[in-house]
């Protein structure tokens, strides 16, 4: 069957479930609840900093209370949650009570989808109960082809919330896919999504052993990747709806819709916001920031456009106004680009000085 094609060499067939809609907008937050997880699949690109840990993150936010996941889901003026591991399941608890907490923030038009291993009836009754709307179902690369072992069928029958299966486009396991998308149309599942398989610092050694290689010296996709997904499309995008996700998609149309609402809605006067939604910013560095901040003063520069951040150890001044100053001021300036996600990560930096 021919796909759909959307931006960045992503495509689906038949429809794209709401969760991958809502992530098309950029306005689904990403919420890791554990880096735990039951498998050990050779392709997770899970980073160092979350695999295995028992960590929280809220898209780039390292979450240590339930207030930091609920600022960043307004930062971004989120419309939805994708819950993500790790394994969700492996810490039942937390996973309901977040669930229950964006629902009752958020009311119950937050579109919150979750991403298991696990296949335990108890357990998906449990999230739906708590609100969950969207379950996607991952099953381990070895069960492919012998997918009835894991009685997916029995532990998801008569489930309101939608249900699919959610797998990497390994390249040479046209089979498995193929049993993939089969046995979710047997078992009436909603959709398949397919991603494109990503190196990461976790999973390169793997992934070039087994004979992979990237698809350019500029991309982190696998070769052979999508031009699976079109072969799984082809036989089997009519008898259920199959989506591809690109790795570029993720980075230049989820990623870039996402940092520009978060730009858009945390943006401060001094601050300027590119096309991309980066952050322009003047920063000035010295070991007496009072003193820089008494020199800005003097030059009668508003309060609104320059703040002190006893964090980083600057001094933050609108970008235009410190590309007049610079060249009278006797501290290291610079004209910064960064994120606007709550790490502020650091891109390109230019002297002033
Ligand atoms: S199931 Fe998912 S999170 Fe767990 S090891 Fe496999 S790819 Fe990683």
């Amino acid at each position: 069957m021919h796909s759909i094609p959307m931006e960045s060499s992503s495509c689906y067939t038949k429809r794209l479930s709401r969760g991958c809609r809502l992530c098309r907008k950029g306005t689904k937050m990403v919420l890791l609840v554990t880096g735990k997880c039951g498998e050990s699949c050779y392709y997770c690109p899970l980073s160092e900093a979350k695999k295995g840990k028992d960590v929280v993150y809220a898209n780039e936010l390292l979450v240590r209370e339930d207030d930091d996941m609920i600022g960043e889901a307004v930062a971004i003026g989120a419309r939805g949650t994708g819950i993500t591991g790790g394994d969700p399941l492996m810490v039942m608890d937390r996973t309901v009570r977040y669930i229950r907490l964006l629902k009752e923030r958020f009311g119950p038009g937050h579109h919150i989808h979750l991403y298991t291993a696990t296949v335990d009836r108890e357990k998906f009754l449990r999230l739906q109960e708590a609100g969950l709307d969207e379950l996607r179902i991952h099953p381990p690369i070895e069960r492919w082809n012998a997918l009835e072992e894991l009685r997916i069928a029995e532990a998801v029958e008569d489930l309101h919330m939608m249900v699919g299966f959610e797998v990497p486009a390994v390249p040479g396991e046209l089979e498995g896919l193929l049993s993939i998308c089969r046995h979710a149309a047997d078992i009436g599942l909603d959709f398949v999504n397919l991603n494109e398989l990503e190196v990461s610092e976790t999973n390169c050694q793997a992934l070039l052993g087994r004979g992979f290689h990237v698809r350019s010296d500029v991309s982190s996709a696998m070769q052979g990747s999508m031009e699976i997904s079109w072969q799984v499309m082809e036989e089997a995008g009519d008898i259920i709806p199959v989506h591809f996700c690109s790795s570029s998609f993720k980075d230049q149309v989820q990623l870039r819709e996402r940092l520009k609402r978060r730009a858009k809605r945390t943006a401060r006067p001094m601050d300027l916001i590119t096309s991309e939604g980066m952050v322009l910013l003047g920063v000035i560095e010295t070991d007496d920031l009072e003193e820089a901040v008494r020199s800005l003063e003097e030059q009668d520069v508003p309060p609104e456009l320059f703040k002190l951040d006893e964090k980083r150890k600057r001094l933050e001044v609108a970008a235009w106004v410190l590309e007049d100053l610079a060249a009278v001021l006797p501290f290291r300036c610079y004209l910064v680009e960064e994120y606007p996600t709550a790490d502020r990560l650091e891109v390109e930096r230019q002297p002033l000085n």
